[in-house]
């Protein structure tokens, strides 16, 4: 049996806690199934009726989809709202005023919290500010600022005016930064004149100015400061202003801009991980409905419920489960500004039982380094900590590898919280397939089954409908409101990339690799397309490999890439990151040969990778996936040539040039 199908039968599985499942939003698979059947038997008008129970209309559609010019679906056109509005005032309304909308905690331990009704003022008086300044509906503003109420509240400010943000993460480059202020053609960039991460100040207004003296950027008309350290920065006459200043004397009261469903709420570039960033455009109406029903039906969110998303506000994660789903459900929610590292590796538990969360959503990159950390260090060890409040964990980003699933349930969950292994991307706005909590049988190491309304499915090379049990890509059968509406400013590419004339031109393109169980059809993700190897002509996926390796005790991380062989057709080469130091000269010699015979044993002799390269850690994008593009480049032996701006650390490529 091979390693992937191991995987699939994994027998490890886990029911819902009965005490869950009592009080969850959806119950049972019979809930669950019940609520497919109506998207089978009357899809548009369970869309509609949602969209109509979970959101405040100005003035309702008449229509739910319009197909009229696939695959650019529209979703509630002709009816009218205003993101902000549902995120805030409506919580007001409904007498929230005075509850926690967000705990703050910075980088150094300091606590701040804002209510719904505060939170409301800063909006108001910002948004009030920003048009002011002459900025207006359609105008779009990048937002370019470390996690903090502020860029909340500047990403509430602009939806409230109808202005179109696109957020970069606070990490990104001058030119990466350039790059997307001229691609979107931005009016504004809203910054902060430093950004605090484990102790260090790093110059963000000082970046900013870099990225505009790189050219390109005529529209951009304002720059707005947030003073987050009070550290020195440059100030430009007649451009530049502080974030205070705009706010200061607005009125409280703004109106909110009604603007149609369709309205493009966000544009937000993509990690990277596979090639050039792409400008993701959402809308306003059918974004929000799913980020809405997600945060209620996978995270079961309540009103006592303290939530924490450790995303950054700079990717989808925090677009969609910080900024909007969270405030849209009137929740309450920690932001963080810091990293999961500082002072010391225990800092997300120390702040799950300082703050008591009981919904906690992070990636495994972060699980796998802190298993790490805890594996070296007892003192930053969960054990030390009192995580009793948690009630639910979630995953995304990556595959979660079963060990990793493992520890995770066992060491943070206490064995008694369903684990979320929440399958999405950029493009589809909100979880796509995911583990109910109150329903979902677990099983480590696959994100189960689709959400109701989500028509995922695995098909061929051509299109047609895979077997179960067989792998294949993973496509989209029907469109659904939060799904992309177009690239920005390319839509070539964005039907070339999405809908592809090879699948029939009507299928959504998810990009990654998947499989069914026979038995339950749950679906496992095995990879991006491009990740599949061929041995010999057998077919793999990166993943089944890199899971084994990981489930070695010695190895914290593993990526595995195919390199050409003229023997076996691909050859596998594997870039390994152990938990303690890096081996080198007959050490990673030994240790190379002890982990092919590990792969050998536990998936079978063809799984054997060629070659064995070990690193302090592996090429990363910014947030913290492996970009395997260019450990493709490294097993092949060639120089880099690729665009590395979206890569977290440059300087490891070195390490892993050559084999040990
Ligand atoms: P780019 O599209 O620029 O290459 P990216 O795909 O990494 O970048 P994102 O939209 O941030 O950008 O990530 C979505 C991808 O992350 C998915 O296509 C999938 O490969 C991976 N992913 C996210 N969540 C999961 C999950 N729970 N299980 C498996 N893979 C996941
Ligand atoms: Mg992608």
């Amino acid at each position: 049996m091979s390693g992937m199908e191991q995987l699939l039968v994994e027998n490890r599985v886990f029911n819902p806690p009965k005490a869950f499942a009592k009080q969850a939003a959806i119950t049972s698979m019979e809930q669950y199934n019940a609520m497919c059947k109506a998207f089978e038997k009357d899809f548009n008008g369970t869309w509609g009726r949602l969209a109509k129970e979970n959101l405040h209309w100005k003035k309702p559609f008449t229509k739910v989809l319009d197909e009229s010019k696939a695959p650019f679906y529209k979703w509630f056109e002709d009816g009218l709202t205003n993101a902000s509005y549902n995120c805030i005032d409506r919580n007001i309304k409904n007498g929230l005023a005075k509850k926690t909308a967000i705990i703050f905690e910075a980088d150094g331990g300091e606590v701040t919290k804002v209510t719904y009704q505060e939170l409301h003022d800063r909006v108001a008086t910002f948004a009030n500010g920003l048009k002011k300044l002459g900025i207006k509906k359609g105008d779009r503003v990048v937002i370019y600022m470390s996690m903090s109420i502020e860029g909340v509240v500047a990403m509430q400010a602009c939806a409230r005016i109808g202005a179109t943000h696109s957020v970069v993460f606070g990490g990104f480059s001058a030119k990466s930064l350039q790059e997307r202020i001229v691609d979107v053609g931005a009016v504004a960039l809203i910054t902060a004149d430093q950004q605090l991460r484990g102790g260090k100040a790093l110059p963000l207004k000082t970046i900013a100015d870099e990225a505009i003296d790189l050219g390109g950027c005529e529209k951009l008309k304002h720059v707005i400061v947030y003073k987050r350290t009070g550290g020195d920065v440059p100030m430009k006459a007649g451009r530049d202003k502080w974030m205070h200043d705009v706010s200061a004397g607005q009125s409280k009261v703004c109106e909110p801009e009604w603007v149609s469903a369709e309205h493009p709420l966000f544009v937000l570039y993509t990690s990277g991980s596979t090639g050039k960033p792409k400008g993701v455009q959402h809308s306003t109406g059918g974004y929000l409905l799913w980020a809405m029903l997600t945060m209620k039906w996978t995270f079961d969110l309540r009103d006592s419920d303290v939530f924490w998303c450790t995303a950054d506000i700079g990717w989808v994660t925090g677009h969609s489960y910080i900024a909007y789903g969270p405030l849209a459900c009137g929740g309450t929610q920690i932001v963080f500004e810091g990293v999961p590292t500082y002072p010391n590796a225990g800092r997300f538990w120390e702040m799950i039982q300082r703050h008591k969360v009981s919904i906690f959503y992070t990636a495994p990159t972060a699980i796998r380094s802190l298993i790490k950390a805890s594996d070296t260090d007892a003192n930053v060890h969960p054990n030390k900590y009192n995580l009793k409040s948690l009630r639910l964990l979630g995953s995304v980003g990556e595959p979660i590898n079963p060990e990793a699933w493992m520890w995770y349930h066992k060491n943070i969950g206490g064995e008694k919280c369903p684990i979320v292994d929440t399958f999405w991307q950029t493009e589809t706005g909100g979880h796509m397939i995911t583990p109910l909590p109150g329903a979902t049988p677990l099983v480590p190491g696959s994100c189960t089954l689709p959400l109701p309304g989500i028509m995922a499915a695995i098909v061929d090379e051509a299109g047609g409908d895979m077997p179960n049990g067989q792998g294949g890509i993973l496509v989209v059968k029907r469109p659904w409101p939060s799904m992309i509406r177009t690239i920005w400013n390319d839509p070539d590419r964005f039907v070339k990339s999405y809908f592809p004339e090879e699948l029939g031109g009507k299928l959504y393109l998810a990009g990654d690799g998947a499989i069914r169980n026979k038995d339950t059809g749950y679906f496992t993700i095995t990879g991006r397309i491009d990740d599949v190897l061929n041995v010999s002509g057998h077919r793999m996926g990166t993943m089944e490999i890199e899971s084994c390796l990981v489930a070695n005790p010695l190895v914290a991380e593993a990526a595995v890439v195919g390199r050409p062989d003229d023997m076996t057709g691909e050859a596998i080469v594997t870039f390994v990151v152990l938990k303690g130091k890096r081996p080198t000269g007959d050490d990673a010699k030994k240790i190379a040969t002890e982990l092919r015979n590990w792969v050998g044993k536990e998936i079978g002799p063809i799984a054997k990778p060629k070659e064995i390269r070990f690193g302090d850690n592996l090429p990363k994008t910014r947030s913290g996936k492996i970009m395997r593009r260019i450990l493709r480049v490294l097993a092949k032996g060639e120089e880099v040539t690729q665009d590395v701006s979206t890569l977290e650390n440059p300087a490891i490529l070195d390490q892993l040039k050559e084999a040990s």
